[in-house]
């Protein structure tokens, strides 16, 4: 689903390397945390699967198609198959739970029936099926999340990034907030999350990559946030 063949990315006027001699595969399917101290390089690993920025040397191939090939006209394309997440949920406020998530699929110029149909099942899944009609500022940070993550996913993408999305959540709220992304990691989309969250890396034992200094320095199949 992802593959980076030799990445480095050196932004401009920078003399350092954000990401060095980055290989990695990640399959269809398959849960990873992304680990490493802050500067370490996992926002540019995320933003380059989303062509926010191109390699400087090597290849990203997300879905089969080299992104450093790819036509601007197409990255639009690319975008709808990758839900995002972050910290601090970026919700629209004074716009309900239900028109936060159907206006990923307005903007996308879905059909009427389908968004009438996406969305209820959508907020059942993220478990906010009688909170539709709330605004996000009458929700906690828990349910603010869950509707920033069914925005992500109301449109099915092949692929869920999340940038720290328990940062801002007690430990309880962030435990049910994990179930979430693991129920939808098994409806078989592929999970790559960022975070510093150390019990629960150590509690979900999925798959580990970890980078330092924008190497990567460890990849582990069931892993721990620190090295065992
Ligand atoms: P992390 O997400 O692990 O904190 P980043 O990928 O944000 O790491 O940063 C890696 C390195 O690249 C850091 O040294 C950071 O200062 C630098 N960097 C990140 N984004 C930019 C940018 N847009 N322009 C210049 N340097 C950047
Ligand atoms: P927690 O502390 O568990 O994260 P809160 O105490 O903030 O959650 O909220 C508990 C419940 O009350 C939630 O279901 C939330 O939707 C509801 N709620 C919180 N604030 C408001 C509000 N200003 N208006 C309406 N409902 C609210």
């Amino acid at each position: 689903m992802i593959t980076f063949e030799d990445v480095s990315k050196l932004y401009p006027r920078q003399t350092t390397p954000a990401l060095r001699h980055v290989s990695v595969d990640i399959d269809k399917g398959e849960f990873v945390f992304l680990v490493g101290v802050s500067g370490s390089g996992k926002s540019t690993f995320l933003r380059l699967i989303l062509r926010e920025y191109r390699p400087t040397t090597g290849r990203v191939f997300v879905a089969g198609k080299d992104l450093g090939r790819l036509h601007n006209w197409k990255v639009p394309a690319l975008r709808r198959q990758i839900g995002t997440v972050f910290q601090d949920f970026r919700l629209l406020p004074g716009q309900t739970v239900y028109q936060n998530v159907a206006f990923a699929l307005q903007v996308l110029g879905r059909p009427m029936r389908e968004i009438r149909q996406q969305v209820p099942a959508t907020l059942e899944l993220v478990g906010l099926a009688n909170k539709g009609e709330r605004r996000p500022e009458e929700l906690s940070g828990g349910e603010q999340q869950r509707v920033a993550i069914a925005r992500a996913v109301v449109n099915n993408p092949k692929i869920l990034i999340a940038d720290e999305p328990t940062g801002n959540l007690d430990p309880a709220t962030s435990v049910g907030i994990m179930k979430l992304l693991d129920r939808i990691n098994r409806r078989d989309t592929t999970v790559i999350m960022a975070t510093h969250d150390s019990t629960i890396v150590d509690q979900m034992r999925r798959r580990v990559i970890e980078l330092d200094k924008g190497e990567l320095v460890r990849d582990q199949k069931q892993g721990a946030y620190g090295n065992l």
